[in-house]
C-alpha cells in the first residue's frame, strides 16, 4: 500500500518537501536563486528553486532537444497547489529510478495507468541514469514569485501581478514598450472607480462588510472581463502589470533561455489554481493553450493525444485554445506562456505553452481576490501583523489550495494524464 502524500500547506513546507523530492532523485541538478532583501512571514530567505533531470543537467544541456518545463507558483497564492503536483511527479521519477521497481507489481496495483506510463516512460528512455546520453530533459521550477507564495498573495513584492507583466520590452531598462504589445490595452483607466474600494480606510468589520457589500454589487460581467485584463498606470489598482519586466520574469528568462537554446520541442506547463470551470469537479484540469486554434501546435496536440497510448482511454484534461474565444488581451498576452509563443514563434522551434489551470475551491467568488487585493494594501499600509489580515490571507489560501483530498486527488490524476502524453509526445 503506498501512502498518499498530501500537498504542502505553507510555502515553507512546500520548498523542504520539494527540496527533500527532488534530492531523492540522485541524477538531479538543483539550483536556486535567491529574492534579495525580501522575506517570508517567519524572516525566512525567499527563493525561486530549479531542478534540472536527464540531458538538463549541466554537463549534458548542450544535448537538450525536448524538454519538459513545468512552474509553480507565477500567482504566489497558487503555489503550494502547483509545488503539489511538481512533488507528484518527482515522487513517480524516484520510483522510475529505483532499477528494482516494476509499476506493473500486484503490491502496486493502486498507481493509475498513467503513474505507471510515465514510470515505464523514464525508466525505458533511461532518462535518470548517470550515464544517460539522450536528449530528453525535464526542468522543475518553484516558487516562480516566492513573496507571493510566503506571503499569500497573487501578486509579487513589487505589487507586481506577474501573469501580466510578460510584455516586450527595452532590454536595458526593463520598461515595456506599450506601443509595441501585439493587442492594444485598451482597459487601462476603465474602472478607476474600482480603486478606492480597493484600499479600505479602516479595517475595522463594518467598514469591511460595507466595502464588500459594495464590491460584490458592482462585480458584474464587464467589471470581471475587465479583471482579466490588467493595469499598468497605478499599482494600487486591482491587478497590476507593472511599468516593466518583474524580478520573476527576468528569474524565468535567466532559467528558460539556457534550457530552450538548443530545444526543438518542449511542452511548457505554468501551474495555477485560480480558474475553475462551473460544470466540473474541484481540482479537475483546463489546459489552456496558447497556439491558434488549427494552427500547427494545435494539429501536434490532436495528433499526439491519438497516439499516445492510452489503454484506458480519454483525453489529456481538458483542453481549450484561448485563441478560441474573443477575449484575448492582456492577461493571455501578458502572461508568461503568451511571452514563450511570441518568443518562439518563428524560431523553427516547438514550444508549446501551456497555462494549466486546477479548478479550486467550489462556491468562492472572483470577490475574494478584490478583498484580498485591497487588504493586502492594507497590509502593507498597516504592518502583516494586523489580525484581519491574517483572516482574508486564510481565505485566501483556502481557496487557492483547499485542505480537501478530493482537490489534490483530481488535480494529480489529470496532470499525471497531461504530463503522460507530453512525455510521450517528446520521444515519438
Ligand atoms: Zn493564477
Amino acid at each position: 500500500m503506498i501512502m498518499e502524500k498530501r500537498f504542502p500547506r505553507t510555502s515553507k513546507q512546500s520548498r523542504d518537501m520539494w527540496l527533500a523530492a527532488a534530492r531523492e532523485i540522485l541524477t538531479s541538478s538543483i539550483e536556486h536563486y535567491q529574492l534579495q532583501g525580501h522575506f517570508g512571514p517567519d524572516k525566512e530567505e525567499l527563493y525561486t528553486d530549479v531542478a534540472y533531470f536527464g540531458a538538463a543537467v549541466p554537463e549534458k544541456r548542450k544535448n537538450l532537444k525536448k524538454v519538459l518545463t513545468i512552474r509553480s507558483g507565477t500567482h504566489g497564492a497558487e503555489e503550494t497547489a502547483g509545488c503539489g503536483i511538481e512533488i507528484d511527479m518527482m515522487d513517480l521519477m524516484a520510483k522510475a529510478q529505483n532499477r528494482f521497481f516494476d509499476p506493473c507489481a500486484p503490491s502496486n496495483d493502486n498507481l493509475s495507468e498513467d503513474a505507471k506510463a510515465i514510470i515505464k516512460f523514464i525508466q525505458h528512455q533511461h532518462i535518470l541514469e548517470h550515464d544517460y546520453n539522450g536528449d530528453i530533459g525535464i526542468v522543475m521550477i518553484r516558487a516562480v514569485n516566492p513573496w507571493g507564495a510566503a506571503h499569500i498573495t497573487r501578486d509579487d513584492h513589487d505589487f507586481i501581478d506577474n501573469n501580466r507583466c510578460y510584455l516586450p520590452h527595452d532590454p536595458v531598462t526593463g520598461k515595456f514598450y506599450h506601443q509595441l504589445l501585439p493587442l492594444p490595452l485598451e482597459s487601462y483607466d476603465k474602472y478607476p472607480h474600482l480603486g478606492g474600494l480597493l484600499v479600505p480606510n479602516s479595517l475595522d468589520d463594518a467598514t469591511l462588510d460595507r466595502r464588500h457589500t459594495r464590491l460584490r454589487k458592482i462585480l458584474n460581467a464587464e467589471v470581471r472581463a475587465d479583471l482579466m485584463r490588467g493595469q499598468y498606470d497605478d499599482p494600487l489598482k486591482i491587478i497590476w502589470g507593472g511599468d516593466g519586466i518583474s524580478w520573476s520574469f527576468r528569474t524565468t528568462e535567466k532559467i528558460l533561455d539556457p534550457i530552450y537554446a538548443n530545444t526543438a520541442l518542449a511542452y511548457d506547463n505554468d501551474l495555477h489554481s485560480g480558474l475553475k470551470r462551473k460544470d466540473k469537479p474541484t481540482g479537475s484540469v483546463q489546459m489552456l493553450l496558447l497556439a491558434e486554434e488549427d494552427g500547427p501546435i494545435h494539429q501536434k496536440i490532436r495528433r499526439d493525444l491519438q497516439e499516445c497510448p492510452m489503454e484506458d482511454g480519454g483525453k489529456a484534461a481538458d483542453i481549450h485554445s484561448l485563441f478560441g474565444t474573443k477575449s484575448v488581451s492582456t492577461w493571455v498576452e501578458g502572461s508568461a506562456e503568451g511571452w514563450l509563443r511570441h518568443k518562439y514563434a518563428n524560431s523553427g522551434k516547438t514550444i508549446v505553452p501551456c497555462g494549466i489551470e486546477m479548478g479550486p475551491k467550489d462556491g468562492v467568488e472572483l470577490i475574494d481576490l478584490l478583498d484580498a487585493k485591497g487588504l493586502r494594501t492594507a497590509a502593507r499600509l498597516l504592518g502583516d501583523t494586523h489580525p484581519k489580515t491574517a483572516e482574508i490571507k486564510q481565505r485566501l489560501h483556502d481557496y487557492f489550495c483547499p485542505d480537501d483530498l478530493e482537490f489534490e486527488r483530481n488535480a494529480k490524476a489529470d496532470m499525471r494524464r497531461i504530463f503522460r502524453y507530453q512525455l510521450y509526445a517528446l520521444a515519438a
